[in-house]
């Protein structure tokens, strides 16, 4: 099932017959790549994401993925 570094799942849910994974990054900081600064968390937002089945049923991965936004109002950049 869902392994990847640096995301961890933090939910495992059965719904109808669908498993659905809730999955994080780990809390790091980012910094924007246009200037260098430390990019501020802007929250998240959801993806979806299949994985391969298991156990016979399809999977969904919901990633929460978070958002951050360049500090420097200069270089405009979402990262
Ligand atoms: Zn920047």
């Amino acid at each position: 099932m869902f392994a990847v570094d640096g995301f961890h799942v933090t939910a495992i849910e059965d719904r109808g017959g669908v498993i659905v994974l809730e999955v994080q990054t780990d809390p790091v900081t980012v910094g924007c790549p246009a200037c260098g600064v430390l990019a501020e968390g802007r929250g998240r937002r959801l993806h979806r994401l299949a994985d391969a089945p298991a156990f016979g049923l399809p999977v969904q991965v919901r990633w929460s993925k978070r958002l951050w936004r360049c500090i420097q109002g200069s270089s405009q950049l979402r990262v």
